[in-house]
C-alpha cells in the first residue's frame, strides 16, 4: 500500500476515536496517547530536514534538565515567594551567585527533593506550560519560565551535557540540523567565571563536533536575538555584536531577530530606522498576534526579510500574502506554540493549513519545546497532519522547504525519504 493510503486510514481511525474534539482543542494533553499510535511511529521515523524555528533557551527536555541538575549536586532552588530578583522555584547553580554566596530563600535542590516527595513534579510543572495557563497574563508567565532554568542550563558542564543530548535526540528524530535563536547570554563555569560571548559560540561548536561523531551532517546555525519592546537606541549595540559574531563565525551566524510578545506597544515600524542598515540578515518574528491592526509582517517585508517567524496573521492581508508567495519568503509556522500561547484555540482553524494549500513556503517547527513538553518536531508535524487535512506530500514539501533549495541536502533528504517509504 502507498504511504498516503496507509497514513490517511490511520488518521481516520484516530479522529473517529476522538469525537470529544480534544485533539483540536488541547493537543498537548493528547500527546501521550498519540505517541502510542502507529501513525506517530511513522511520523517519528520520517526524515525531517532542518528545524528552522526554535529558541536555544527553551529547546531541551525539562526532565533531562532536572536529572542533570540533580546529578550535578551544586544546584539550588528558590523556595520563597517571588521577589523582584528571583522567581519561585527558580533553579541556579552555585557558580551563578555573586562570589558563590547563596542568598536567603534558596535551598540545596537535593535537600529540597529529599524533604518533599512532590518537589520534582512541582518543578516540572513550574518549568512547563499547558492550556490551563492561558489567560491575559500568559506572556509574563511564559517569560517567568525562561528565568526558572537559565541559571542552571548556562552552567558549562550542565550546558554541554544537556545540549549534546538535545542535538543527538534531534538527529535521532530525523533532523539534519537546527537554526537556533540565541539571546546573548553568558555561560559560567562552576567556579563562577563567566565565558565571553565568543566562548559561548565556541562551546556550541564543540558540542556540534561531538554530535557529528555520530551524525556527521548535523549542523547548528545561530540567530542573534534581542527583545521587542526595548528602546530603539539600545538596538545598534546589539547589531554591532551580531555583526562581530557573523564576521567571526560565518559558518554559524545567519541573522538577527527580535523576540517576545508582539503587542507590547512597540511595533516593527518603530525599529525600522535602526534595522534598515543592520549589516546582518534580518530574520524576524512577525505576525504572532491575533490583533487585526498588527502590521508587523508588512514592516518586516519592507526590511527585506526572507523568513518570517510565525506569520500567523498573514491571512488578514491578501496583498501581503501574494507578496510572500511571489517572493518565496519562508513562513516558520509553530502550531503547538500558537495553541499554547492562546492564539489558536482550535487547531483546525490554524491559518497555516491554507498557507500550505495555497503553495506558500511553509516550514513546521516547535518554537519552545521545553516549555510545551513536546518533541523537537514530530509532535507539531503530526498535529498538522491530523488537524489540517494535509497529504503526506504536503508534509514532505514543508520538510523539504527547510533545506532552502540546497541541492546536496535535498539529495540526502530524498535518499532518506525513499528508504523511509520502502520500510513501511
Ligand atoms: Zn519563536
Amino acid at each position: 500500500m502507498e504511504i498516503e493510503q496507509i497514513t490517511s486510514k490511520m488518521r481516520e481511525d484516530i479522529l473517529a476515536a476522538s469525537l470529544d474534539g480534544l485533539i483540536f482543542n488541547d493537543f498537548q494533553k493528547q500527546l501521550p496517547k498519540l505517541r502510542e499510535t502507529s501513525l506517530y511511529r511513522i511520523f517519528k521515523a520520517m526524515p525531517k530536514g532542518r528545524l528552522m524555528h526554535a529558541h536555544i533557551e527553551a529547546t531541551f527536555n525539562v526532565r533531562d534538565m532536572l536529572s542533570l541538575a540533580i546529578a550535578n549536586g551544586g544546584v539550588y532552588v528558590f523556595l520563597d515567594d517571588e521577589t523582584p530578583e528571583f522567581r519561585h522555584c527558580q533553579l541556579a547553580h552555585r557558580g551563578w551567585f555573586e562570589d558563590g554566596v547563596i542568598p536567603d530563600g534558596w535551598a540545596s535542590l537535593n535537600m529540597a527533593l529529599a524533604n518533599d516527595p512532590l518537589m520534582k513534579e512541582k518543578l516540572f510543572s513550574m518549568c512547563t506550560s499547558g492550556t490551563g495557563d492561558i489567560d491575559e497574563n500568559i506572556w509574563p508567565k511564559f517569560e517567568a519560565i525562561f528565568d526558572r532554568y537559565k541559571a542552571v542550563n548556562n552552567c558549562k558542564p550542565i550546558f554541554m551535557k544537556l545540549y549534546t543530548k538535545v542535538f543527538m535526540d534531534m538527529a535521532a528524530e530525523g533532523l539534519m540540523g537546527v537554526d537556533l535563536r540565541f539571546i546573548s547570554q553568558t555561560i559560567f563555569e562552576e567556579n563562577g567565571r563567566r565565558l565571553t560571548p565568543d566562548e559561548y559560540v565556541d562551546t556550541v561548536k564543540e558540542i556540534e563536533a561531538e554530535v557529528r561523531k555520530s551524525f556527521p551532517g548535523f549542523h547548528i546555525n545561530l540567530i542573534y536575538s534581542y527583545y521587542k519592546g526595548v528602546p530603539a537606541e539600545t538596538v545598534p549595540e546589539r547589531l554591532a555584536h551580531a555583526r562581530h559574531l557573523q564576521e567571526k563565525y560565518p559558518d554559524v551566524f545567519i541573522g538577527y531577530d527580535m523576540v517576545g510578545g508582539e503587542d507590547c506597544g512597540k511595533d516593527l515600524l518603530y525599529y525600522t530606522p535602526v534595522l534598515r542598515d543592520a549589516g546582518v540578515p534580518i530574520i524576524m518574528h512577525a505576525g504572532e498576534t491575533v490583533n487585526p491592526d498588527n502590521r508587523n509582517i508588512e514592516y518586516a517585508l519592507d526590511l527585506g526579510v526572507r523568513r518570517l517567524g510565525h506569520g500567523l496573521n498573514l491571512y488578514r492581508y491578501p496583498e501581503l500574502e501574494a507578496r510572500v508567495k511571489a517572493d518565496g519568503v519562508m513562513l516558520e509556522v509553530c502550531p503547538l506554540s500558537n495553541q499554547l500561547l492562546g492564539y489558536v484555540p482550535d487547531l483546525r482553524l490554524h491559518p497555516a493549513a491554507g498557507y500550505i494549500k495555497r503553495g506558500l513556503n511553509v516550514t513546521i517547527n516547535s518554537d519552545d519545546c521545553a516549555i510545551f513538553d513536546t518533541a523537537y518536531i514530530t509532535d507539531d508535524l503530526l498535529l498538522a497532519y491530523l488537524c489540517w487535512d494535509l497529504s503526506i506530500a504536503d508534509i514532505k514539501r514543508c520538510l523539504k522547504n527547510s533545506l532552502c533549495g540546497d541541492p546536496a541536502m535535498e539529495e540526502i533528504f530524498e535518499a532518506s525519504w525513499a528508504e523511509f517509504e520502502s520500510s513501511l
